[in-house]
């Protein structure tokens, strides 16, 4: 059976197609009573899963075309970052942030809001221009910026359609620093640290009252940012004690282009652990440090079951499905140990903990939130389940997971 990338989904459709062009792909969903696509499989819950069909693009033809003049690239939306991204670079553009990993599609990582850090940068989707879905009934939708629909379809759950391209705003290319520090107390100005280059990300096992590392990415241009507090790193860093530190981009201050230092692994190697279960949740800025004092009460619970939690800044947007909706965000991560018995009732504790902080979770990792809860967390909610009716009627592109958050109405 076909499994996520973790492992811990076993998809559950009847067949996965693999269309070989637009015209194929069309005539798939409009036959189709229950269908989802599928990007990279980088997701570690049901969000992916159907008991109906999957379909990847993973066949398509494939596409990086420039609009120097805007700038603005568009490319096919199966494409993974690290497939396009020297192509921005070597033209002279950038994208302005950018994951953890480059391994995963544009459409995968936009449908769910995926981030990087920066307290100055909005997640990967805020950087969508424009998209052409395939409907329900197999007809093309585009929606650009500016357009009615289209703050509610970048982080659209893949419950509006099978995205097939994406038109990405482009930045001017620009170089990277990146460094890490150790040892930063956690009573320090934690939001100050965030805001102290382009991209700042803190990794703490919670095993004391210290974050281990702080990764700062900053432009070669900007003066240097060393926390006060803090022990530069000796040699290069993997953000998992152990772990081999060649999977990740090159440290130490050594310039480099964009897409080889702002994620945080290398697209030619294992991201992360591998073996592994992720959670991640997002509270306002302005509560950031009364909610990571409240996980640092409940650490002697984390710590056992954890690999490595982060700690991140990502700017407020409009996008109706975003963790980040109108809310300046610090994101609070945890990689797990790759035993859900175990993590489950910790992943409920670090929830409970967070409720009083209307934490949202990332909709791609795993959390247990009740449906009404979450639905108090996204104001839009309702208009984008409008929205998914409307483009949708029948509910083909709803699977378990998506009707349960958009249910009660
Ligand atoms: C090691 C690791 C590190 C990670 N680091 C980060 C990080 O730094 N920041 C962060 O925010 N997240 C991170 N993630 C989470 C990751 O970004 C999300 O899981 C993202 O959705 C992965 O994209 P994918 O293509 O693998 O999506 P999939 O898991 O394949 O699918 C996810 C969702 O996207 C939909 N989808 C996929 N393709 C299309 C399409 N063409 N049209 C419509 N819908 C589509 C699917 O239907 C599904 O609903 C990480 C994950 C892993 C495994």
């Amino acid at each position: 059976m076909e499994k996520n990338w973790a492992g811990n989904v076993t998809y559950r459709a009847t067949e996965i197609h693999h269309p070989a062009t637009l015209a194929d792909l069309r005539s798939t969903i409009a036959k189709s009573r229950q269908i989802r696509a599928l990007g990279t499989r980088h997701s570690f819950n049901e969000l992916a899963n159907t008991g109906g069909e999957l379909v990847s693009l993973a066949r398509m033809p494939k596409f990086v075309e420039f609009d120097t003049g805007a700038p603005s690239v568009k490319v096919s939306a199966d494409l993974r970052y690290s497939q396009f991204v020297e192509d921005l670079d070597k033209k002279g553009f950038a994208l302005p942030n950018l994951a953890s990993l480059p391994h995963i599609s544009v459409a995968g990582a936009i449908a769910t809001a995926t981030h990087g850090s920066g307290s100055g940068n909005g997640s990967l989707s805020t950087s969508v221009a424009g998209l052409e879905i395939v409907t329900a009934d197999g007809s093309s939708v585009t929606l650009n910026r500016g357009d009615d629909d289209f703050d509610g379809a970048v982080v659209n759950l893949g419950a509006l359609g099978v995205v097939t391209s994406v038109t990405l705003d482009l930045v001017p290319a620009f170089e990277i620093r990146q460094y890490v520090h150790e040892g930063l107390p956690l009573a320090a100005d934690i939001l100050g640290v965030l805001d102290g280059a382009y991209s700042v990300s803190l990794f703490t096992d919670w095993s004391g009252d210290t974050i281990n590392q702080v990764w700062v990415k900053q432009r070669t241009q900007d003066p240097e940012f060393i926390p006060d507090g803090t022990t530069p790193a000796d040699g290069p860093r993997h953000p998992i004690p152990g772990m081999a530190t060649e999977n990740c981009t090159q440290q130490l201050g050594v310039p480099g282009r964009f897409f080889e230092r702002l994620p945080h692994f290398r697209p030619e190697f294992t991201p992360s652990a591998g073996e592994e279960l992720q959670t991640e949740f997002m509270v306002a800025r302005n509560d950031a440090v009364a909610a990571l004092q409240a996980i640092n009460e409940i650490r002697e619970h984390i710590h056992p079951v954890l690999q490595i939690s982060e700690i991140r800044a990502i700017k407020a947007d409009q996008l109706w499905l975003s963790p980040y909706y109108q809310r300046d965000t610090v994101s609070i991560h945890f990689t797990w140990i790759a035993d859900g018995t175990v993590v489950m009732p910790v992943i409920s504790m670090v929830s409970e903990r967070l409720a009083e902080f209307d934490a949202r979770p990332h909709w791609a990792k795993i959390f247990d939130i009740a449906p009404e809860v979450l639905q108090s967390r996204y104001e839009r909610l309702q208009d984008f389940d409008d929205l998914a009716r409307r483009l949708d009627p029948a509910g083909k592109f709803r699977n378990e997971f998506v009707a349960e958050i958009l249910s009660p109405r």
